[in-house]
């Protein structure tokens, strides 16, 4: 079989690879075998799986391939710890994970897609559109390769790298389901956050899917108004169907939603802008989790200055609204989304054209 019509194994949830095999005609109990190797042991191939007959290891690395993803860069913030993973995918591109350490466990946040076709302006990840979707394999693989290269568990994972996973809906049920399954790492779905920019649509199609984790959408602005001259989504769907959406959400799954809100200084940091949120949050009992924005350089937003953050979080709080100021991790190392995909990407190029006239190559 040629290299380019294998099958990806690493994405195929248990009942799937099931199949699979007895299509082979092995017995069922080797689909279980094989899917604690990949899942529960997290073999990089198949040569490592000692208890499968060396004919099987050699039937599936004809016939599938194995994502493994190589780091390309790991940066470790002396500042806290945090470590960012540059991971190259099979066919040359690149994404971007963050491993944090918090009092309560190991976070991985993961990427979703290579860029993203959402356009928020202040945020890196979208600056030159969509790549492609990242697979179930690639998504689970950020959190393997983490787990494996700092040898402790993880227990919490955050879908809030680059790309937007209600927009690779599909693979991203997948990987929930495979992530928080009993035959695998078996995390807990109360501790996986998907973060969306908010499709409405894609919203209430996730509320009947029956899962217990957390859904966070980013508003950033309370009023139409002010969320379109941030996120282009907010042309598409107004605060009101957005709202409604997430009320049928919270009333399906009982999970209360969390309110994203970058402060962009003199944009949406107002008293005014936190009352208005705080009128969005009552009714559904939600959280807001207030991030200072992190200025990129393509884009001249500013950060709000702490005192009027904090003036921002009373407000709030006036209102019954729990904000929580988010600790930025890594601020040393390329923190926000996308950066520093982007600037090995730009440091690649720069290489290349540099090549052209006997440079050296550095990354
Ligand atoms: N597409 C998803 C995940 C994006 S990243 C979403 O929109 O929710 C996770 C969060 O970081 C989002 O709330 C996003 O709007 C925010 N974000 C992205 N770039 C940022 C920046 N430079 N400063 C502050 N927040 C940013």
């Amino acid at each position: 079989m040629a290299e380019g019509q294998k099958r990806d194994i690493k994405s195929l949830p248990l009942d799937q690879l099931k199949e699979e095999l007895a299509a082979l005609g092995e017995k069922p109990f080797r689909a279980g075998q094989l899917y604690r190797w990949l899942h529960v042991k997290l073999a990089r191939d198949f040569g490592e799986m000692s208890d499968l007959s060396r004919q099987l290891r050699e039937t599936l690395g004809e016939r599938y391939f194995c994502t493994s993803l190589q780091p390309v860069r790991v940066q470790v913030s002396r500042l806290d710890g945090t470590r960012k993973y540059l991971f190259a995918l099979p066919d040359g591109n690149l994404v971007e994970s963050v491993w944090m350490r918090y009092h309560h466990g190991n976070s991985v946040c993961i990427s979703s897609q290579v860029g993203c076709r959402m356009g928020c302006r202040f945020c890196a990840s979208t600056l030159d559109g969509l790549e492609r979707n990242l697979t179930p394999a690639e998504m689970l693989d950020q959190v393997y390769a983490i787990w494996l290269d700092t040898g402790e568990r993880v227990s919490n994972v955050v879908v809030m790298g680059s790309g937007e996973p209600l927009d690779n809906y599909d693979n991203l049920l997948t990987f929930l389901r495979m992530l928080t399954d009993e035959n695998g790492l078996h995390l807990s779905q109360r501790n996986v956050t998907v973060s969306t920019c908010g499709l409405a649509p894609q919203i209430r199609r996730l509320a009947e899917e029956k899962l217990q984790i957390t859904l966070a959408l980013s508003l950033h602005a309370a009023t139409d108004e002010k969320r379109k001259e941030l996120m282009p989504i907010a042309k598409r769907y107004s605060i009101a169907e957005l709202m409604e959406a997430c009320r049928i959400y919270y009333e399906k799954t009982g999970r209360r939603i969390t309110f994203e809100y970058s402060l962009v200084g003199g944009k949406n940091d107002t008293d005014q802008d936190a009352r208005a949120l705080a009128a969005l949050a009552r009714p559904l009992g939600c959280h807001v989790n207030l991030i200072p924005v992190n200025p990129i350089r393509e884009r001249d937003f500013v950060q709000s200055g702490r005192a009027r953050i904090k003036a921002f979080q009373n407000e709030l709080e006036k209102y019954k609204i729990n904000g929580t100021i988010r600790r930025e991790m890594g601020r040393d190392i390329d923190g926000a989304c996308g950066q520093l995909r982007r600037r090995t990407m730009q440091s690649f190029q720069a290489d290349r054209s540099q090549q052209d006239f006997g440079g050296r190559q550095t990354c």
